[in-house]
């Protein structure tokens, strides 16, 4: 089976996703039905089955609009990446992105840390302005033709060593005209020490700022107190806002992370909406299968009905003009030049490394410390090829569960992080991730198809 047609009913929309090609239709009821049963009944067939809800002219008209449609290539196209990816899986790797671990050191204790309450495994550690740079010469060396490179200060907190971060953004600058760089630098940051400085810094010289917070007080200091065990949520709320509005809401976004403990969570994403922030992304947490907060099955209706409440809100707040961005639903339904980048994902180990503050490389910030998953380090560069080999090969065509989803040109795979952690093996899939990601891209769909029709 090469061509695929994925229907599903969603706010009273009936809606029909050609999987290969992205076109999506809304059609009616009998349409939506003759549909179920066109590919493996005869028109007659579908009449006469059919006949006790639609009179035979109804779907007959139906059955000529789908043939009409796949005569048009808009149902049951067929795959035309399949072979493509093999070419992209056999080329040389760029490197485009590394995620600089600026401070292995925290100021908050948030319960779900990958980073161990920023302590990385008892290692707590500042990157030296040395480090950093021969990891921005090791990125320069590494990347190619291409021109923008992306470097995320990242930590635990970095600015808890903001020092390091301001001269390597120096160095940066002064490297990329030397070589025809051009440095997208992005602070991802849980707001703690946020002053002014630090804005202002950050405005003249991020692309991007990720601003940590989770939603609702009591759910973000549940899970994002400080080590004493009291909340951060009073202290960082007004420095975002001000940090949002300094930078015209755009360039930013607040990032939260969704739990076990708060499965009502259209309720903070609604709350981070309120509080004036429009760019939002709140995301499944990414946790061991032992921790109490991970997401298990029996939340899974809970939180389909939440991204449907959410995604409702979200159309009657963006028809009356207070519309907000929500990262899990912006999904690519046009396609584009970028079907590589769509097939595999977050680019974690190959395109996208993430760097210890004493120059170790691992595939991204969850695989930090595991030394199976040790890469190499900045100056001797990407030494353990298999696991970039490894992770290279992990496109949604080498895993059997993410061939025939209908979600793969919207998913590329899933986490790498999280599939190891439920299965061992990257190449897995983790169900309850693809459960989630599903919902969402039907989620996405149904409001690019609500909002066109208006
Ligand atoms: S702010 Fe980030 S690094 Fe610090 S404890 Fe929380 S999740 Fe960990
Ligand atoms: S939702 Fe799951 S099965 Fe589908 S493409 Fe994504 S990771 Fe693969
Ligand atoms: S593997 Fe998962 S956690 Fe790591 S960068 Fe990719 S999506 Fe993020």
């Amino acid at each position: 089976m090469n061509h695929q047609v994925h229907q599903y009913k969603n706010n009273g929309y009936n809606i029909v996703l050609d999987v290969n090609s992205g076109a999506v239709h809304v059609v009616d009821d009998v349409v939506y039905d003759v549909l179920e049963l066109y590919e493996t009944c005869s028109e007659q067939e579908i009449v006469s089955r059919l006949k006790d809800r639609y009179p035979a002219q109804e779907v007959q008209e139906a059955y000529a609009e789908l043939t009409e449609l796949k005569e048009a290539g808009e149902l049951f196209t067929e795959d035309a990446y399949r072979d493509y990816i093999f070419d992209f899986k056999n080329r040389g790797t760029v490197v485009k992105a590394l995620c600089l671990h600026i401070a292995h050191d925290c100021n908050l204790a948030c319960r779900y840390c990958f980073a161990e309450e920023g302590e990385y495994h008892g290692r707590r550690a500042l990157m030296s302005f040395e480090v950093g740079k021969a990891a921005l010469d090791f990125l320069i060396a590494n990347s190619g033709s291409r021109r923008n490179l992306e470097v995320d200060f990242f930590g635990g907190e970095p600015t808890m060593n903001l020092e390091v971060v301001k001269r390597l953004v120096a160095y940066g600058r002064e490297q990329e005209k030397i070589h025809n760089k051009n440095f997208r630098f992005t602070l991802t940051t849980n707001g703690v020490l946020l002053n002014d400085d630090i804005m202002e810094f950050a405005n003249k010289e991020m692309a991007n700022v990720v601003l940590s917070i989770d939603g609702r007080k009591e759910t973000n200091d549940r899970m994002r107190p400080f080590r004493n065990g009291t909340g951060s949520y009073d202290l960082i709320v007004p420095k975002f806002q001000k940090f949002a509005e300094s930078r015209n809401q755009e360039n930013y976004y607040v990032r939260g992370t969704y739990t076990h403990h708060n499965p009502d969570f259209s309720k903070d994403v609604l709350h981070l909406a309120d509080l004036g922030f429009r760019q939002i992304s709140v995301e499944p947490v990414v946790a061991q299968e032992t921790d109490d907060y991970a997401i298990r099955e029996e939340d899974l209706p809970q939180l389909f009905e939440q991204y449907d409440l959410l995604a409702k809100e979200m159309i009657r707040r963006e028809k009356e003009g207070r519309g907000f961005q929500f990262f899990h639903f912006m999904i690519d339904l046009e396609g584009g030049p970028c079907v590589a980048k769509r097939l595999s994902g977050c680019g974690s180990g190959t395109e996208y490394l993430a760097v210890t503050p004493w120059g170790d490389l691992y595939p991204c910030h969850q695989f930090v410390g595991n030394e199976a998953f040790f890469m190499g380090n900045v100056t001797e560069g990407v030494t353990n090829t298999e696991i970039r080999d490894m992770f290279k090969s992990c496109n949604v065509y080498a895993k059997e569960k993410c061939k025939d989803c209908f979600a793969r040109f919207y998913c590329s795979g899933g986490c790498a992080a999280n599939a190891y952690h439920f299965h061992g093996d990257i190449h897995d899939a983790y169900d309850i991730g693809c459960a989630l990601q599903k919902k969402r891209v039907e989620c996405a769909i149904m409001i690019k198809a609500a909002l066109a029709q208006d």
